[in-house]
């Protein structure tokens, strides 16, 4: 099957048996034994499996073209399960322009743990191999310079090294991105963006190419951790990702065409959409994309005062953080990432959504006209 008719039937119906079309919401945290003490349905407490979760692991897993997947609470809380599933003294290479707030989970808490982390230019993670690596950790396309890594020639390297690679495929997602094809280990989402879809639902995954030892680990943190997405979070977020592959379109075609026409414009310094033949990343991401999605960012002419006044500006782009909602939004990252960014004041993100692209760029236009550059 193709991903389009995977996204709406992959799930295996765990929630389904009387018959409706959709499955239902399966709330109850607890679940009846038969005479005999078993648990008929197989499940027997909400924290351990739910039949609604379930669905949703299977078609995320099943979307990645995958062997199994386990839901967290969050994408953040799906990192950190990959991290605990390590030993103490192992060594991770991690990129230098990481998630802010991965790399803000790493410093504050995780490096107490006796792991050791190197932050690499992924385009020379060999330099950074230790003999005690362990794990690689690629985000491609990156945030917010929309920086691109070989995810083949990465996954490469650690091949014959018992070296797990973890790839953040948020941005892509399994419609425009294969890393698992590619051969990365696990996949990692934050799919409170574009996988759930509409802003209302947050969540995380870890989706593994095998349910091997590594992945086994991931899933007893899950579990005995606790962190799972609730049922009614699954839910949301199964009705979400339907429209996946459909959302994904608009949002590529419409970020590609605001790029392009920023790219032209008279008051942007330049723009990050790995789309553009001058973007550094442009070769290989086509050679491992078949799309990019919504993401970009472009440095307005000025500074930050310029930056914000042009946001204010605007009336479709929402200003807020996050993406992958059906909604465009703009923000100012430097002041989003906080102390420590490396961001430059005149970066703007935006996150294209799937309004009409003739709104998104009336109202750029409208309100570069109005922005002192
Ligand atoms: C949002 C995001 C995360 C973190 O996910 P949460 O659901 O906010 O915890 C990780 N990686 C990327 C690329 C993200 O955009």
């Amino acid at each position: 099957m193709k991903i389009e008719t995977i996204a709406i039937h992959a799930g295996g119906g765990a929630a389904r048996e009387a018959g409706p079309v959709i499955s239902p919401l399966q709330l109850s945290t607890t679940f009846r034994r038969d005479a005999a003490g078993d648990f008929p349905g197989g499940y027997m407490y909400t924290r351990h499996g739910n039949p609604t979760r379930a669905e949703l692991e299977k078609c995320l897993a099943a979307m990645e073209g995958g062997a199994a997947a386990a839901c967290f609470a969050s994408g953040s809380a799906a990192a950190m399960a990959v991290f605990q599933s390590l030993q103490p003294g192992d060594h991770v290479i991690v990129p230098e322009d990481m998630y802010m707030g991965i790399q803000n989970m790493i410093k504050e808490v995780v490096s107490r743990w006796k792991l050791e982390f190197s932050f690499a230019d992924m385009s020379h993670p060999e330099e950074f191999l230790q003999p005690n690596t362990r794990l690689i950790w690629l985000e491609t396309p990156s945030n917010p310079l929309m920086n691109v890594s070989s995810i083949a020639a990465i996954t490469a390297l650690a091949q014959d090294r018992d070296i797990i690679t973890v790839c953040d495929n948020t941005f892509a997602t399994p419609v425009f991105q294969r890393p698992l094809e590619l051969g990365a280990d696990l996949v990692m989402h934050s799919t409170t963006k574009y996988i759930g879809g509409h802003s209302d639902v947050l969540g995380g995954a870890i989706i593994s190419r095998e349910a091997g030892p590594f992945f086994e680990k991931v899933r007893q943190v899950q579990t005995l951790g606790g962190g799972v997405l609730s049922p009614f979070e699954c839910y949301l977020t199964l009705r979400g990702v339907k429209t996946l592959a459909c959302r994904m379109r608009v949002h590529d075609s419409n970020g590609l065409e605001l790029a392009r026409w920023l790219h032209g414009h008279r008051q942007v310094e330049k723009v990050f959409h790995p789309g553009l033949p001058d973007h550094p990343g442009y070769e290989t991401a086509r050679a491992q994309m078949s799309g990019y999605g919504g993401m970009f960012s472009f440095l307005i002419k000025g500074g930050r005062s310029e930056a914000l006044n042009f946001i204010n500006n605007c009336r479709i782009f929402a200003h807020a953080t996050s993406l992958g909602g059906v909604e465009s939004l703009i923000e100012h990252r430097a002041s989003q990432e906080g102390p420590g960014s490396t961001s430059p004041e005149n970066l703007l993100r935006v996150s294209t959504g799937i309004e009409h692209i003739d709104d998104l760029i009336e109202d750029m236009d409208r309100a570069f006209s109005i922005t002192n550059a």
